[in-house]
């Protein structure tokens, strides 16, 4: 009987227990629920780090809400930085028939400031020349932020070798812009200058033809067996043929400008280079090659291109010697550019100029008769004197002058 009872009393208990815990634990009794972590909406700039900061999910009981357990979460969707767009990440986590589910919307946009860098990415620069640096930066909306960017980087003009500079520029919104330079410095090509053993050396430049007279000096040169550079324009095009004959008897052609308006050829870099190709085209097509030499209409010195595009001519000059072109100047005036209309005077000027240096480039222009007229005496002259005449080639002697722009 006793025995009974007290089997009878433990059964209660195991009865009770398995009432109990199917009340405190079946799965009736949990609640599912998910927090996620940081924003729902996030919006970022394209090429930043996502990192997903995720969510969490835990099971509480309903009766004693200390009794919690984590659940397994469930991550689909993703987010590509590198392009614009909407994402959606959607977080799912289940417990027996229960499920819940929150999702996160990620805008990748580009909102970054814009920086322009004059000359490209890769840049070429000769040790002499050095290297001015130019660029502009507008923020999102357009707003010109140049004065707000920073270069970093150590640039050493003076040594031959490779470098980077890195440019940023943070707009209103805290939003920053990167560009990269790269900057190959290399060592300038010296003009190959070998003493003249006391010849003096003469290069005849004529300049803004061909023209009408372009022809006769042609014959005048063949004469005297003697070989020029011309730089030449497009402001006569019915005469381009005689670019051809130029070229067809030994003499070196280089780019003067296409339109010779200055007003127009310095209005800015884009419109210096426009100008200039054109005039490669119009050689091309006479000769059959562009050339990589040339001379600015006024010369590298001139002061006429600061009305239109201030600080034009320092960067026209590095990035012609950048791109592989030498550009020439002069060291003597045959005067004709305004200073006289007399033969005879431009003559005088010719031989008085080239006595005073060993090397010589005179500044002619084929389109004025006096000039052409002038020629031949002084070809005679300069030949029974011992000068010899050569065509300027590139890398040769260029007499620079200062720049001023
Ligand atoms: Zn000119």
């Amino acid at each position: 009987m006793r025995r009974r009872r007290i089997s009878l009393a433990v059964l209660s208990v195991i009865i009770l227990v398995i009432v109990i815990s199917i009340l405190m634990f079946g799965s009736a009794r949990w609640q599912l629920s998910m927090t996620m972590k940081g924003d729902a909406k996030i919006t970022m700039e394209q090429g930043d780090k996502y990192k997903d900061a995720g969510a969490s999910a835990v099971r509480t009981n309903k009766i004693f809400s200390s009794m919690k357990k984590d659940v397994a979460v469930d991550k689909e969707g993703k987010v590509d930085t590198n392009k614009e767009g909407t994402y959606t990440i959607t977080y799912t986590a289940k417990y027996h028939n229960q499920k819940k589910e929150m999702q996160r919307t990620v805008v990748v946009q580009n909102t970054r400031p814009v920086i322009t860098l004059r000359g490209g990415k890769n840049f070429t620069v000769y040790d002499t020349i050095g290297f001015k640096d130019s660029y502009t930066a507008v923020d999102h909306a357009g707003n010109d932020i140049t004065s707000r960017v920073q270069v970093t980087g150590n640039l050493d003009t003076s040594k031959p070798g490779k470098y980077k500079l890195t440019y940023t520029a943070t707009d209103d919104n805290g939003v920053t812009g990167t560009a990269v330079r790269n900057i190959t410095v290399k060592k300038f090509p010296v003009p190959d200058l070998k003493p003249t053993n006391g010849k003096k050396i003469i290069y005849l430049t004529f300049d803004d033809g061909p023209y009408k007279y372009t022809d006769q000096l042609l014959d005048i040169l063949a004469r005297h067996n003697v070989k020029v550079t011309f730089f030449v324009t497009n402001a006569y095009p019915e005469y381009a043929y005689d670019i051809k004959k130029e070229y067809e008897a030994g003499h070196a052609i280089g780019v003067h400008t296409y339109s010779h308006n200055y007003s127009q050829v310095y209005a800015s870099d884009e419109a210096f280079w426009d100008d200039f190709n054109k005039m490669q085209d119009v050689i091309k097509q006479q000769t059959g090659k562009k050339t990589d030499i040339c001379r600015f209409p006024g010369g590298g010195s001139n002061t006429v291109s600061a009305k239109y595009c201030y600080g034009l001519m320092t960067r026209l000059a590095d990035e012609l010697t950048a791109k592989g072109y030498s550009y020439f100047d002069w060291n003597v005036l045959s005067g004709d550019a305004g200073e006289t209309k007399d033969s005879m005077q431009i003559l005088a000027r010719m031989e008085k100029g080239v006595t005073q240096n060993e090397r010589s480039i005179i500044l002619c222009h084929d389109i004025h008769p006096f000039t052409v007229n002038a020629i031949d005496s002084f070809l005679t002259w300069a030949q029974s004197n011992g000068y010899e005449f050569k065509t300027l080639k590139n890398g040769d002697f260029a007499a620079h002058q200062r720049i001023n722009n």
